[in-house]
């Protein structure tokens, strides 16, 4: 440590020298470096989750053939028009035709043809009536049906091109893909998919303190829990976590660590050390950064110290050790870059208005980012923050689905002001 004159330690005055940018520019400054990563084309069955690398359209319409989407009769529709309780019409019916089937015969003026729901339609027909508003009218040998009510042309016919016509983009680059855009891709006939390649996402845990979760507790110590959390995080995000060991604070071992790891993945995200303690050694390597250093301290709380930089092309996420200020780093800028290191163009986090349920009296000088739970009641969303939120806390994250986002300024909020939250993505179902 260097002491001047005064006895001051100059590495903390340099650090308590900081410029606060906002959130939404911090995030800006980590985008900007999120560059896509490569291609790799998977089964449609192992999709879910990933990012489309093009865009893929419909090459044939769907459906290609006219489809009907009722069990009943196909009919030529004009033959049922002033059809009535008291004037039933009479179809001679010629044929019956199953899903998968080809009518091998048009149905004409007066005929009718048994269908089926999916069944391709009979040349001639226009129209299906379902099979409830018929009655089975069978004299001697001839089947016969009669309908009392007229139909238009059209019902109940899936026409060709009617779900999506032929060209249609179904998947854009960067479609995140789920239930919807894999059953199109398998109807347009898309067995294996381009899709960004996962991002690997080194986890580095520091701090002198930390044991592993299996280890007996010692005094004095804690065990790792941010890596852990992180990992989580990192796979709700569509992206691949490789866990480490943590690293003491030693600002070589640090060092080593993390220009080693930046060569080898897409994204290193550390933990701890980024604050203004004698020991914190990220935030001395971030001083003397042989790179780009795109912030090291946030308008936030908690994780004001929440640092950015580039090296190499590769992006460096330095978050607070205290996990309520861990989760909500990752969760407003690395769970947005690993986003758009997948090619997504959806990056802005969706903020939803609530009603605060109890007041907030505390006043910032920060927006501060609560971990909380929304609900709807009367038709309106609440919201809540957890009880004792504090960063250096855990409990307050269980149950937790959303940021309770709380502005900075004013005397604080009352019960029943509006406030903005932004839900989590993997948040607990229930
Ligand atoms: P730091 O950011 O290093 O100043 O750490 C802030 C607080 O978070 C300290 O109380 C640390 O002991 C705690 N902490 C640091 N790293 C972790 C971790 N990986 N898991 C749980 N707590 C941690
Ligand atoms: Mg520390």
């Amino acid at each position: 440590m260097q002491l001047d004159e005064t006895g001051a330690d100059q590495n903390s005055a340099r650090r308590f020298g900081r410029n606060a940018v906002t959130v939404e520019n911090a995030r800006r400054r980590v985008l900007s470096c999120a560059a896509p990563t490569g291609y790799e084309t998977i089964p449609l069955s192992a999709c879910f989750g990933r990012y489309a690398a093009e865009a893929i359209a419909a090459s044939d319409p769907v459906p290609h053939f006219r489809r009907s989407g009722m069990d009943g009769y196909a009919v030529i529709a004009s033959d049922t028009a002033g059809a009535g309780t008291d004037r039933p019409v009479t179809f001679r019916v010629i044929g019956s035709i199953a899903a998968g089937e080809v009518p091998t015969e048009p149905v004409t003026s007066g005929t009718a043809m048994r269908i089926m729901t999916g069944a391709m339609l009979p040349e001639g027909a226009d129209a299906v009536i379902m099979l409830e508003m018929t009655a089975v009218e069978t004299t001697g040998t001839v089947p016969a049906m009669t309908v009392k009510r007229s139909i238009s042309p059209g019902a109940n016919v899936s026409g060709i091109g009617s779900d999506v016509a032929a060209g249609t983009s179904v998947v854009e680059r960067g479609s995140r893909l789920g239930p919807a855009e894999i059953a199109l891709l398998a109807t347009i006939g898309v067995p294996q998919v381009p899709v960004f390649r996962k991002p690997s996402v080194a986890l580095l845990s520091t701090g002198t303190e930390l044991l592993s979760p299996s280890a007996p507790l010692e005094p004095g110590k804690i065990r790792n829990s941010n890596v852990y959390m992180l990992a989580a995080q990192v796979i709700s995000a569509g992206a691949e976590p490789v866990l480490f060991d943590s690293v003491p604070d030693r600002k070589d071992d640090i060092a080593r660590a993390v220009v080693q790891n930046l060569q080898q993945h897409d994204l290193v995200i550390t933990t701890g050390g980024v604050s203004v303690g004698d020991y914190d050694m990220m935030a001395e390597l971030l001083q003397d950064w042989d790179g780009e250093l795109l912030f090291n301290k946030v308008q936030m709380r908690p994780g004001s110290v929440t640092s950015a930089a580039v090296r190499g092309g590769k992006l460096l996420l330095a978050l607070s050790g205290n996990p309520g200020a861990c989760f909500a780093g990752f969760e407003l800028f690395g769970r947005p870059a690993l986003t758009a290191m997948q090619g997504s163009q959806a990056l802005e986090p969706v903020l939803l208005s609530a009603m605060l349920a109890e007041p907030f009296p505390k006043v910032n000088a920060y927006p501060r980012y609560l971990r909380g739970r929304c609900w709807t009641e009367g038709g309106r969303l609440m919201a809540s923050a957890r009880a004792g939120d504090q960063s250096s806390r855990l409990l307050p994250g269980l149950g937790a689905d959303c940021f309770v986002i709380i502005p900075p300024g004013g005397d604080g909020l009352a019960a029943g002001d509006a406030v903005s939250v932004l839900l989590f993505d993997g948040r607990p179902a229930g």
